[in-house]
């Protein structure tokens, strides 16, 4: 998966492509499909949910981690399987997750305590309102799309941190990294996605 999906195409940061190497992602996987666990495709997780493509979840993490220190305190909005989860922990962030989907968390937290990578929290709750008893984070990170930035994300970022998510535009979902400079977002426009969208609950 690492040879033939991250290193050809722009996957080169060595902390990434370490954590991608060491993290079971078949573990993530429900049980019937576990063969397709490495294919270069997000798969269904249930609750019309999926774990995204192995190259996105890379591209979005080394997005990160140009920008955040080793150790910062990150958002992680739609944790899903906790695949994600998984590589960022593993990275040595901490990392407190949001799912709108209540019957994926108690799952995704067994996996990730069966492997050691348990994050600093979890919740069950609509992303939209981040998480302000833990705010201000380094690093937010979605993995579903909405339809603008969310204001309570850029109020709970740091100066200088950075927001890595899909939003709507008209021609579809776009990926972009955000970076806090005082009032201002800086916006970098990366790649046009598919994500599911972030559900108003
Ligand atoms: N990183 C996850 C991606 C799962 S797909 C993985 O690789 O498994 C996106 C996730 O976002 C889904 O689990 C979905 O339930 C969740 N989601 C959708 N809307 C949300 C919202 N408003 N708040 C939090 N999570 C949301």
């Amino acid at each position: 998966m690492v040879d033939e999906q991250l290193l050809t195409r722009d996957i080169e940061d060595k902390r990434v492509l370490e954590a991608m190497q060491s993290v079971p992602r078949r573990a993530f996987v429900p049980e019937g499909i576990r063969a397709s666990a490495h294919m270069d495709n997000p798969l269904p997780i249930g609750y019309d949910q999926t774990i995204s493509q192995p190259y996105i979840v890379a591209l979005m993490t080394q997005l990160l981690v140009q920008k955040v220190p080793v150790g910062g305190r990150i958002l992680e909005i739609g944790s899903g399987s906790g695949y994600q989860t998984a590589i960022l922990v593993s990275m040595g962030f901490e990392v407190h997750c949001i799912e709108v989907v209540p019957e994926l968390v108690e799952p995704s937290r067994e996996v990730l305590s069966s492997i050691g990578l348990e994050p600093a929290s979890m919740m069950v709750g609509d992303g939209h309102q981040g998480m302000p008893n833990k705010a201000p984070f380094d690093g937010i990170l979605a993995a579903a799309c909405a339809r603008k930035l969310p204001k309570e994300w850029r109020k709970q970022l740091k100066e200088g941190g950075v927001i890595v998510a899909p939003v709507k535009r008209s021609s579809g979902q776009y990926l972009f990294r955000w970076t806090k400079k005082g009032r201002a977002l800086k916006r970098e426009n990366i790649i046009p996605v598919r994500f599911v969208p972030l559900i108003k609950s």
